[in-house]
């Protein structure tokens, strides 16, 4: 007898939508069968036409704690990662403190992070100038690999590394390597201004164009794997695609907010809508999920930045004083649904791009998949439901959201973590570590 059958007619399974019930014994998926399949359960759960997915796997979330705990915590984060249909994070190393930048680091975040989580948590180790030595001994402990900014990151702490700089660590280490792509050379400072626009300009494309070409030289220079994070910018994508075809091992992501926000539609003082790099223009958009469909962006991750409604500047609406970062942890999966939807994507694709292929980059092969002998991570979501986002439902610990008041599609019922129900009491999350 197995502990619990997840029966559903729209089971996201091998890539295509299809009836299946799902068996898992203890943690782990024992076998994916026929809808109706006689099989004896101790519990047995049947969605119907609710869908079940994979958990998602968000590769980008900055969690913040230790040291910044007001902006987010692992208790509060995980929370809202479950609610939103995410089962495993991979923590950013910057914003908290100390910043994850050596082995004593890891343990200090930990710690801290030790009896929180709701979800499966992992970490990325950082890459800053003068580091480089501690780089190995941070890949042994468990690190997913490292995380480089091209310019300032916002947080003294963890400081920018220099072209040289990036190549030095890239050597340093056989890891991944994630890269913050603004070049500060085509960065201007803002000047005080509640017009999105001003913001806007003064962080062109040109400056992701730039640093993804210093990403890429250095991937080529080293045969190390490089990771753009946040693509903005769609142009910078045919440096991305040339530098694939000459064999350099070079892949992007990009987020919600860039595929469904339009920067013509921002109002005036709307700091909620801040992030770095912008979001840009429809066309722009456009372009992101040409490049998502023909897989050339490879992944669509959060990156949930949240921080004080106070550091977000509310009161005055400058854009140039406001903390850039935008928390969607527990709203990626509905955004992205609503938007790939009304242009003919199935499912199927979301789960392609928001569990399977992040699990994929940081090599979870037991995350992101529904297939025998993987974690019993899995969504009841309801793709034809709608609801409208109520900040006070957001389970992060400062619910401010540019999707505030938008009507979206998908509802997640419930989210099992490893064969059991996540709960907002319960933490039954667990620490993840590099595979391999
Ligand atoms: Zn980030």
């Amino acid at each position: 007898m197995v502990d619990l059958v997840v029966r559903s007619r729209r089971a996201v399974v091998g890539g295509a939508e299809r009836p299946a019930a799902v068996a898992v014994t203890g943690s782990r998926i024992e076998s994916v069968s026929a809808y109706d399949a006689t099989i004896e359960a101790a519990e047995d759960v049947d969605l119907g036409d609710t869908a079940l997915l994979p958990g998602l796997v968000d590769t980008h979330v900055h969690v913040n704690e230790p040291g910044r705990t007001e902006w987010e915590g692992f208790a509060t984060a995980t929370r809202a990662a479950a609610a939103g249909g995410v089962t495993t994070i991979i923590d950013m190393p910057l914003n908290s403190l100390p910043p994850t930048v050596d082995v004593e680091a890891l343990r200090i975040k930990q710690a801290a992070a030790a009896g929180k989580i709701h979800v499966d948590v992992g970490f990325w180790g950082g890459a800053i100038p003068g580091n480089a030595a501690a780089l190995p001994g941070l890949h042994d402990a468990g690190v997913f690999g490292f995380k480089a900014f091209l310019a300032d990151s916002g947080v003294p702490e963890f400081p920018p590394v220099s072209p040289a700089e990036l190549a030095l660590s890239l050597k340093a280490v056989d890891a991944l390597f994630v890269v913050h792509a603004e070049d500060p050379g085509h960065l201007r400072d803002a000047a005080s201004s509640a017009a999105y626009a001003d913001f806007l300009a003064s962080r062109p494309a040109a400056a992701e164009d730039a640093a993804i070409a210093t990403a890429i030289d250095a991937a080529r220079a080293t045969g190390q794997r490089v990771h753009i994070l946040h693509l903005s910018a769609a142009g910078a994508l045919t440096l991305i695609a040339a530098a694939q075809a000459e064999g350099v091992r070079v892949t992007a992501e990009t987020c919600p907010h860039y595929l469904t926000l339009d920067a013509a539609q921002i109002p005036d003082g709307a700091t909620e809508f801040k992030c770095c790099p912008p979001i840009r223009d429809a066309a722009n958009a456009d372009a992101l999920w040409r490049a998502l469909t023909d897989g050339l962006i490879t992944c669509v991750v959060s990156d949930h930045s949240p921080c004080t409604p106070e550091l977000k500047r509310r009161d005055t609406g400058d854009f140039a004083a406001a903390w850039g970062g935008i928390a969607s942890v527990q709203l990626g999966l509905p955004v992205i649904w609503t938007a790939a939807r009304d242009r003919g994507h199935r499912l199927a694709d979301v789960v392609e791009w928001m569990a399977r292929r992040p699990a994929d980059l940081v090599g979870l092969a037991a995350k992101g998949r529904i297939a025998p002998g993987a974690d019993a991570d899995l969504v009841a979501f309801d793709p034809d439901a709608t609801f409208e986002v109520d900040p006070s439902r957001l389970h992060h610990r400062n619910p401010v959201t540019p999707y505030a008041g938008k009507v979206l599609r998908g509802v997640v019922r419930t989210t099992w973590l490893r064969g059991r129900r996540v709960t907002t009491d319960q933490a039954g999350g667990r620490f993840l570590m590099r595979e391999g």
